[in-house]
């Protein structure tokens, strides 16, 4: 079973972000980026599913700037084979990256793709579901347990209220949930094997793919800042305060 991951280059999640003083987005200059960490985790079941003797090959697919480069070196050092780097400085929105990861799956031809459930920038949570759509194979979202069943991929999902499990024929697409498991440290010697291993380079137009927005940003502002709170006595006490502020 070959195995397709896009992984994409996105603001550390320690990174306290900053709103651009004009409102037209984040600021990103000297801002420390990482591989989105849902990501990390698709690429953790990719490797999990190739140890298990289930998955034959990897390749990892980022779409960005040159330094997302570091992101698939990342994967690689991980426990992936390949990469493919889609070279834009371009924003891409997720039915671009859709449109893109479908030219890719039509390239490589994988048995499955496994995607992050959001990036954690613009938490979109669309590519997948997208990528799903423009191919027509059948989704499993928001994964919290992967199971390969015969010829087809058993998925239990993180629903409202519970999990529901959903069987899939190959080829198909599953989105990964924070609770599929713990993405491992790349070791040293990973780390320099990773430096040998293949990178492609392309770029959206040599794809036919617009990449254009479809999307205008009207404004980015900060959240509203939070209040400071109130410290009380007793229960009575937050019971009175409760009812003279009209909450009871
Ligand atoms: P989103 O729909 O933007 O929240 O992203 C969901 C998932 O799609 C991510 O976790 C990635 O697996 C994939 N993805 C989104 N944007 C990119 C990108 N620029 N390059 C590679 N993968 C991406």
């Amino acid at each position: 079973m070959k195995v397709l991951v896009p992984v994409k280059r996105v603001i550390d999640y320690n990174v306290k972000v900053r709103v651009k003083p004009d409102q037209t987005g984040v600021d990103l200059a000297n801002v420390k980026m990482s591989m989105n960490p849902f990501d990390e985790i698709s690429v953790e079941e990719a490797v999990r599913l190739k140890e298990a003797g289930v998955a034959t090959e990897i390749v990892v697919v980022s779409i960005g700037p040159q330094q997302a480069q570091e992101t698939i070196r990342t994967a690689l050092a991980m426990g992936a084979d390949r990469g493919i780097l889609i070279k834009t400085e371009a924003t891409v929105e997720p039915l671009a990256v859709a449109k893109l990861l479908a030219k890719v799956v039509g390239e490589e031809s994988p048995d499955l793709v496994i995607l992050g459930k959001q990036a954690i920038d613009d938490d979109s949570n669309q590519t997948g579901q997208m990528l799903a759509a423009l191919l027509d194979w059948p989704q499993g979202t928001f994964a919290y347990k992967l199971e390969k069943d015969g010829g087809a991929l058993k998925v239990v999902r993180e629903v409202d209220g519970g999990l529901q499990t959903v069987k899939l024929t190959l080829p198909a697409i599953v989105t990964v949930d924070l609770r599929l498991n713990e993405p491992r440290y790349a070791s040293l010697p990973n780390i320099m094997k990773a430096k040998k291993k293949e990178i492609a380079e392309k770029s959206p137009e040599a794809y036919g793919v617009d990449i254009s927005p479809r999307l205008t940003v009207v404004k980015v502002t900060e959240p509203a800042t939070r209040s400071a709170g109130v410290k009380v006595e007793d229960v009575a006490a937050l019971v009175a305060k409760l009812k003279t502020a009209g909450a009871v």
